[in-house]
């Protein structure tokens, strides 16, 4: 096979220069984590390699001990970080580090910008934390180089290729990077870091060690530097020459034990936030952690962690790191989704198995029970995890729900065993409250609750504000009922399978008759009754004017200050997810509306007098019209609206109104 030892040079994906830029930039506070990063990725790379070669031996060559060496060259002027791990081959060159390979990358792009811009325009304060922040939630891993080098150079050998397959890139970090063919008999990665001015302080071995010490200590790899001479003077007899031609001797300078496999009492705050910066690639300290080892048939460790900040690609499908599988110390797979379910994919951490095979496939966790015990231990501890913290430190709590609310949604769809306890976790926006804030638990409403209510009373809509101010809520209020206030999209889905808590049903006040149980005033219920019959004309005369927009006009008991409102049936879609589903596209039922009167308003009296029949008609429609609209909803033939009402109002001004 005839090696095509061609030197080309490649622009990166559009947003990756623009992405580097403001990431150099903002982090430039915080150079050292460049080594951290740098490491991170080389002792992955030694792991698969690990990985790969259970099942062929070859790849290990003649070089068994996997490690990453970190070497200094005071003259040139470059720290050198290499491993001999899996390696990397020209085409995955171009596909990872040519392009930071994701869908988001250019959403991020323009968020870190705006954040930026921010900055530049006055707002500094907040720009620069709001910059900081995105930093944080991106793990910039092999890109961190640059805020310490201007110039980079990959140099790296795929594991099983022959020596003349070497492939280096190299770039100084702007538009463009370099890609040639080279030798290379050592397998694995060295990535060569051409350092700035203002970083030659990394060109001190102390330096390095500190920074090793600190960030890479528990890592399950050694990291090596070369062994300092501490001779003193030049020992007689040995010439320069002599010296160079000796082969350097290296010496291990982090702890290298997994520190999942360490006891508890032996690790510090410290070592677990290290060590947690290292898995993520998150720059900030995790939130929480658990870690338990499990003995007895199934024996595991498991350390887990809760970020502090929702990742930026939280929503993307492809989002990756999570929960990493290790089989006996050696690293298995990341992004292992069987270890911890997909509404907990905010969870990142380490599960180490004694029990499983070493060549585990996806395949075989798909189908395996020591694995399906193993997540549902997972998810029972984080849930123990936060349910402490919502318990003992709310404030903690609350920044976890900003953070991860909406997910957690996500799980009594997905987890009916536990659905119980996530309705423990869960928060809401609620009447109780002046703000919008998510911060009311299920719990706290039912101690709240009024004597003879039955239920638990909620309303979804399409914002804060349209729940807060919908004409629903105006009978609840009187009575002095507390109504919980749902806007997220992913509630609609929540409440379709939450149903229950703690014996307390979850009803919509948007549907089906309102039946305030024992809350209700006999006389209001008896009086709508007899309503109903006497102005039975008036509802009949109605109906007939929406036809086929309504499935029925009754007298209304929620209403206070409205002279209308829309309710859907008991069973049916909820107004408000029929519009989330048509905004992505997707079919919703259409569905009949009931159209409940306010009689007691004096719009509906008006209405009600009302003999001419295209006056009667206008005023039905405008009726119906502005009830959908008090609810978020959108018209049919919103221009039809504005033209009666135009015609309304003209009619006012000309009888001098
Ligand atoms: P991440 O590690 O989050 O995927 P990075 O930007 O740090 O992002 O690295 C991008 C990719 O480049 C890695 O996923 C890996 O495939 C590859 N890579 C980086 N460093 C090495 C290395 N030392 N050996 C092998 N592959 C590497």
């Amino acid at each position: 096979m005839t090696v095509e030892a061609h030197k080309e040079t490649l622009e990166f994906k559009a947003e990756v220069s623009q992405v580097l830029d403001l990431v150099i930039s903002s982090l430039y506070s915080n150079k050292e984590i460049f080594l951290r990063e740098l490491i991170s990725n080389a002792s992955d790379a030694a792991e698969k390699l690990r990985f790969e070669s259970l099942t062929d031996e070859q790849l290990l060559e003649e070089d068994p001990s996997l490690r990453v060496r970190v070497l200094v060259d005071k003259d040139a002027g470059t720290i050198t970080v290499s491993d001999n791990g899996i390696g990397i081959s020209r085409q995955e060159m171009i596909d990872t580090i040519g392009s930071i390979a994701s869908s988001g990358t250019r959403q991020f792009a323009q968020a870190l910008k705006a954040a930026q811009g921010a900055a530049a325009e006055g707002d500094a304060e907040q720009g620069e934390a709001a910059g900081d922040a995105l930093i944080g939630q991106f793990g910039v891993g092999f890109y961190s180089a640059f805020i310490v080098a201007d110039k980079v150079s990959v140099v790296s050998r795929r594991a099983g290729l022959t020596a003349e397959h070497g492939v280096r890139w190299t770039s100084d970090g702007g538009g463009s990077y370099t890609l040639e063919t080279v030798e290379k008999p050592a397998r694995g990665t060295d990535v060569i870091l051409h350092l700035k001015d203002d970083a030659k302080e990394f060109l001190e071995p102390w330096r390095l060690r500190t920074i090793i010490g600190k960030f890479s200590d528990h890592i399950a790899m050694p990291v090596e530097m070369e062994k300092e001479d501490f001779g003193g003077d030049e020992e007689e007899g040995e010439d320069k020459a002599d010296k160079e031609a000796k082969a350097p001797e290296f010496e291990q300078v982090n702890k290298g034990t997994a520190l999942w496999m360490r006891s508890k009492a032996d690790l510090s705050d410290d070592d677990y936030k290290a060590f947690y910066k290292h898995i993520s690639h998150d720059f900030e300290d995790p939130l929480a952690w658990a870690h338990n080892r499990v003995e007895g048939t199934n024996e595991y460790t498991a350390l887990l962690y809760l970020p502090k900040r929702a990742p930026w690609d939280l929503w993307d499908r492809e989002q990756k790191h999570g929960v990493k599988l290790y089989v006996k110390r050696v690293f298995i797979m990341d992004e292992a989704d069987k270890l911890m379910p997909h509404w907990l994919r905010f969870v990142k951490g380490v599960v180490d198995s004694d029990d499983l095979p070493l060549n585990v496939s996806r395949e075989i966790l798909q189908h395996n029970r020591k694995i399906d015990t193993i997540r549902g231990a997972n998810v029972k501890r984080v849930l123990g995890l936060l349910e402490s913290m919502a318990k003992d430190e709310p404030e903690k709590y609350q920044t976890f729900w900003g953070e991860f609310g909406r997910v957690l949604k996500e799980g009594p769809a997905e987890d009916f065993q536990n659905r119980e306890r996530i309705g423990g976790l869960l928060r809401f926006a609620s009447t109780h409250n002046d703000d919008d804030a998510q911060n009311v638990s299920l719990d706290a409403y039912i101690e709240r609750m009024q004597e003879g209510q039955k239920d638990i009373y909620y309303i979804t809509a399409d914002s804060p504000a349209a729940a807060r101010h919908s004409p629903h809520l105006e009978v609840f209020r009187k009575k002095g009922v507390e109504v919980l206030l749902l806007s997220d999209r992913v509630d609609e889905w929540l409440v379709s399978h939450l149903h229950e808590y703690k014996g307390k049903h979850l009803q919509s006040v948007t549907k089906g008759k309102l039946d305030l149980g024992e809350l209700a005033d006999k006389e209001d219920q008896e009086k709508a009754e007899q309503a109903e019959k006497e102005h039975e004309d008036l509802l009949k005369r109605l109906k007939d004017s929406l036809g086929e927009r309504v499935n029925e006009v009754r007298v209304s008991t929620r209403l206070v200050d409205s002279p209308a409102c829309i309710v859907v049936g008991e069973h049916d879609m909820s107004a408000n997810l029929a519009r989330v589903l048509k905004a992505v596209g997707q079919e919703a039922p259409d569905m009949k509306p009931t159209l409940e009167v306010n009689l007691d308003h004096p719009l509906v009296k008006r209405l009600e007098a009302e003999s001419e029949q295209t006056k009667f008609d206008d005023l039905g429609m405008i009726l119906f019209d502005q009830a959908q609209l008090a609810e978020g909803g959108q018209l049919d033939d919103p221009a039809a609206f504005v033209g009666r009402l135009n015609k309304l109002m003209m009619n006012m001004f000309m009888s001098g109104g």
